[in-house]
């Protein structure tokens, strides 16, 4: 359940701890922080090193001012910082020797439970490097590490002791929070909604790495966990996130769905489906992402007992491809209903990411082929349905081994899913199914069992 490790980096002004970042995290572009509720920005950046992924945080530079006394609220900035990071990085200046700030944030640093890398920057001459850094043995934080954060020399040592002690990360683990995607039309009230999302709690909006440029990401935390809300650049407006020319666009959007796991795609209660809807849907579809229709502005609409069934039923009509997709109706206006989005996101990520073992499948495949045998050819060739595997999460996917797929038409192959859900849910996500054709010699060289679920020929 945990997010990426975070590296703080602490120092006084002008030691370079802005330029080692830029080094670490390799030019990726800097992200000022949009924190809520708090004065001063911090800026996190994601790093990667021999297969490690991490985030780097500038705690600024402002911590400890020329005469060592802090300021109190970034005081409180640095501490917010450090609480949640594995490793600090003090950064002082080699050619400046030990200053008394240095003494002081060292001191501030030792008492932590917490690595302490001391990195003694500016060190560009090798001949004279070590010679400098070993003055910092002083601080009492272990033995310093002498770079150039300028030229990037020692930066690979600093980078291997980060690293160092962090538990290996599967792919899995590090996108176990669930990646949001919210997409609509332009005042749909995407912003209002993300706003009312993420609320007073402590949000940070970082770069994704090696994605789409610039993309900023907003990580929210509601009741203990992690939320990852996708490229939020273009919905956030009021923060004021410099972004450029381009306009959150359709294209943005599906850039977004391509990075999340759910995508929550708002409508308008009080207009029609516009064509972008139908689009953004679509790629919903495409992309095999799960999905959770969220009906905005429901407290302009006039109710009556009946609203509610037949606003659901023509949106059904609309998008039937979407029929697993749950239906929300909320107001970001109000509030209404919006904090009922975190249980279903939890819901359709993890049924997203579900897998059925091959025992459950073929006895859910066993009573559906019994209810309904799978058609024949009009030369009377029975479809027979040897056995099923998952094969794949995200979405969940299902190869179904068959004697000829061209036997399988698509209500048959309909008829399948719906026995897949009604027997295993898998609400809010999207499945898909591959038939595939074999040979029963194939099945049985392959030291399968056969399961041979499709039994009953046609009278
Ligand atoms: P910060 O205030 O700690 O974030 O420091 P900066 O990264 O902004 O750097 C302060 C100054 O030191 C800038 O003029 C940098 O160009 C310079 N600087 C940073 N790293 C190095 C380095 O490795 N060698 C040298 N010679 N100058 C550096
Ligand atoms: P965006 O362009 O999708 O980010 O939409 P905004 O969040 O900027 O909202 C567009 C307009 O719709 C704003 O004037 C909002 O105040 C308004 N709005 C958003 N959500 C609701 C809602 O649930 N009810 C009502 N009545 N107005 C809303």
């Amino acid at each position: 359940m945990s997010s990426l490790p975070v590296v703080a980096i602490v120092g006084r002004p002008n030691v370079g701890k802005s330029t080692l970042l830029n080094r670490l995290c390799g030019g990726r572009q800097a992200i000022v922080a949009d924190e809520a509720g708090v004065t001063r920005d911090r800026l996190y950046r994601e790093a990667e090193w021999t297969g490690y992924r991490f985030w780097v945080v500038d705690t600024g530079g402002v911590l400890f001012n020329e005469d060592t006394k802090y300021l109190p609220q970034i005081r409180e900035q640095v501490e917010l910082a450090l609480a949640e990071a594995q490793v600090a990085i003090l950064v002082v200046d080699g050619r400046d020797g030990t200053t008394a700030a240095d003494q002081e944030i060292a001191s501030w640093l030792r008492g932590r439970k917490l690595k302490v890398l001391i990195v003694v920057n500016k060190l560009e001459e090798p001949s004279t490097a070590l010679g400098l850094a070993a003055e910092f043995w002083n601080l009492g934080l272990g033995e310093p590490y002498a770079i150039s954060a300028m030229h990037g020399s020692g930066t690979g040592d600093i980078l291997d002791a980060i690293v160092a002690d962090f538990h290996p990360q599967t792919e899995f683990e590090e996108e176990q929070h669930p990646c949001i995607a919210l997409v609509g039309r332009p005042n749909v009230g995407k912003s209002s909604l993300l706003n009312r999302l993420v609320g007073k709690k402590r949000s940070i909006v970082a770069a994704e790495a090696g994605t789409t440029r610039d993309a900023i990401d907003t990580l929210v935390n509601w009741e203990g966990k992690t939320y990852k809300f996708v490229d939020t650049a273009g919905i956030r407006r009021r923060a004021r996130v410099d972004y450029g020319v381009e306009s959150f666009g359709v294209v943005r959007s599906f850039q977004a769905m391509r990075r999340s796991d759910v995508v929550v795609l708002m409508l308008d209660a009080t207009e029609g489906l516009s064509e972008q809807e139908m689009r953004l849907a679509g790629k919903v579809r495409e992309e095999g992402r799960a999905c959770i229709l969220a009906v905005n502005k429901w407290d302009l609409v006039e109710k009556n007992e009946h609203t509610l069934l037949s606003y659901t039923e023509k949106l059904r009509e609309d998008l039937y491809y979407l029929e697993w997709a749950p239906i929300i109706f909320i107001s970001a206006l109000t509030g209404q209903r919006v904090s009922k989005l975190y249980p279903l996101v939890d819901e359709a990520v993890t049924q997203h990411r579900r897998r059925v073992t091959t025992a459950v499948l073929n006895e859910v495949l066993k009573e559906a082929t019994l209810r309904h045998s799978p058609p024949a050819s009009r030369q009377g060739r029975q479809g027979r349905i040897y056995y099923g595997t998952q094969v794949s999460t995200r979405p969940p996917t299902f190869c179904l081994f068959v004697n000829d797929p061209k036997l399988f038409k698509d209500n048959y192959r309909k008829y399948i899913e719906e026995q897949f859900r009604g027997a295993l849910g898998f609400s809010g996500t999207p499945l898909r199914l591959l038939w595939r054709g074999k040979t029963e010699r194939e099945i049985e060289r392959q030291g399968r069992q056969r399961v041979r679920v499709a039994v009953t020929a046609k009278s």
